[in-house]
């Protein structure tokens, strides 16, 4: 396991928590994080790391992390096709070409979190 994930997953929690203490929220319930499939760490990782990280965290420490997975898709600037994907590809599914733009998947934000 790599130290990489913790780092993302305590990026989102700063950002989480910078917004809790403006608007006066001691324990966060819930937070709900967009990831899209051809981000920088899987779903996987990020549930690794967040329940390894929130219970030692008082302000976390009841709040279940909630990831919303959004597709992906390529653009092709050979044949100019775009392409939902599942995941990573090298050419072009269409034509075999490429090269290949990433149009939408490498989404990693938090949505929205809730507390009191
Ligand atoms: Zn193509």
């Amino acid at each position: 396991m790599a130290v990489h994930e913790f780092g993302i997953v305590q990026r989102l929690m700063d950002t989480v928590r910078r917004k809790a203490e403006e608007s006066g929220v001691e324990r966060v319930k819930r937070i709900r994080v967009v990831l899209g499939k051809l981000a920088e760490v899987s779903a996987e990782s990020l549930n690794f790391a967040y329940t390894s990280l929130a219970p030692h965290d008082k302000m976390f420490s009841e709040a279940e992390l909630d990831i919303d997975e959004r597709d992906a898709a390529v653009r092709c600037k050979a044949c100019g096709a775009e392409t939902a994907i599942a995941e990573p590809v090298a050419t072009c599914p269409r034509c075999g070409g490429g090269p290949l733009e990433v149009t939408r998947g490498r989404e990693l934000f938090v949505d929205f979190f809730e507390g009191e």
